[in-house]
């Protein structure tokens, strides 16, 4: 059982439609298949705009958004909410990017107001941008993105809004559009369902502006050339044509059951996560009850008790893998993955096998943390 927060448990449905082979990327089949998916993934991010596929882990999507927008020594705008935003931060000051960062104690999301406040002391424009992580996947706390555009907009400032939707997209709700985000980064292996190796750059019309001026070097992960070969179903270089074959019928499934539902899913497996780790007498790392995310929950052990001693032991026992704690949270934490291909079932399983592992690891802790949720999920179905 693969309960990390991503990869997440990839659907039969989807290693079915992988399982073929190889087509010709210049072929007329292709196209076909490029431009459903190309188009029907708009849907996800809640876009008219392009969307741009990288066959790449989510840190080469991380950079594109920067290389395509920024030039040397451009001031931008972070968040520190984690171990994630803090590897943009490291990327970005790789690139010769001015990264300005707001400090959190890893235990929330990112705050509107201080964004907003910073901002209004920059008279000149100097930042050019700000990058926000909506899902902390190392914390399990989220940003509200909607909140940061509306204090830009109300300071009055030009920056661009980029934001890392990797552990949140298709699983919780993300408005490319409506929420006035310039570049939206994601990756194919956590909400998407997908085996990792696709990465994704939404954009809007003012990043696109904004690409011109940009003198930082990119090739590789240029948005022009990208845009250009997929107005015919093409792509500048060879594409991961199966997993092509994969996001096209993870879409499918994603609209079949509908996207307001999957987020409902999400919400209530989350819901009965947390009153599991409630009863088990833990403590959820969120400190924020608002920033709470849908699709993971890391979990404080006690003094004493190291996270990654017990995590050994439900994988030992098990065969069950939690996400471990990342960086300063090493040892302190373990990560619930409840996102993607998830269900009722999976999570009494999830919960249950946590509960034997607690008690085996000799954890201090309360019984009936699982007994809990399945009650929670009866009377919530
Ligand atoms: C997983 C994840 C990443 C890293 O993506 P890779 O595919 O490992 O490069 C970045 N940001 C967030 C929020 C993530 O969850």
């Amino acid at each position: 059982m693969l309960q990390i927060p991503g990869p997440t448990n990839v659907p039969d449905r989807v290693l079915r439609a992988m399982d073929f082979p190889t087509i010709d990327h210049r072929g007329e089949e292709f196209f076909r298949l490029a431009k459903k998916c190309l188009s029907g993934i708009k849907d996800i991010f809640k876009t008219e705009s392009h969307v741009i596929i990288y066959p790449a882990s989510g840190t080469g999507a991380w950079e594109a958004a920067l290389v395509n927008t920024l030039s040397a020594g451009d001031t931008v705008l972070m968040v520190e909410t984690g171990h994630f935003a803090s590897l943009w931060v490291k990327l970005a000051k790789r690139l010769g990017i001015n990264a300005e960062l707001i400090e959190t104690n890893w235990r929330r999301g990112a705050d509107a107001e201080k964004i907003a406040e910073r901002l209004s002391q920059d008279h000149t424009d100097e930042i050019k941008a700000v990058c926000i992580v909506h899902n902390e996947t190392s914390t399990g706390a989220m940003s509200d993105i909607l909140k940061v555009r509306k204090c830009i907009d109300d300071v009055g400032h030009n920056a661009l809004l980029m934001v890392d939707t990797i552990s949140s997209l298709a699983s919780s709700d993300f408005c490319h559009d409506d929420w006035g985000v310039d570049v939206t980064v994601s990756g194919s292996q956590k909400g998407l369902m997908l085996p990792p190796g696709l990465s994704f750059n939404a954009v809007s019309k003012k990043a696109l502006g904004a690409s011109e001026g940009a003198n930082l070097p990119r090739s590789y992960w240029d948005w022009g050339e990208h845009i250009e070969s997929n107005s015919n179903g093409a792509f500048p270089y060879t594409p991961a044509t199966n997993l092509l074959f994969g996001l096209n019928e993870a879409i499918l499934m994603l609209k079949e059951e509908g996207l307001d539902k999957v987020f409902l899913r999400h919400k209530r497996h989350a819901e009965a996560t947390r009153l599991a780790v409630q009863t088990w007498g833990l403590e959820v790392l969120c400190e924020n009850k608002d920033d709470f995310s849908n699709t993971l929950t890391a979990v404080l052990l006690p003094d004493g008790h190291d996270a990654d001693t017990f995590r050994a032991v439900v994988l030992d026992n098990f065969n069950m893998s939690l996400g471990n704690g990342l960086s300063r949270l090493a040892g302190k934490v373990f990560r619930i993955g409840h996102l993607g291909d998830f269900n009722d079932l999976m999570l009494v399983a999830t919960l249950g096998g946590i509960e034997m592992g607690l008690s085996k690891s000799s954890v201090p802790h309360q019984v009936g943390g699982t007994q809990a949720a399945m009650q929670f999920l009866k009377q919530n179905s």
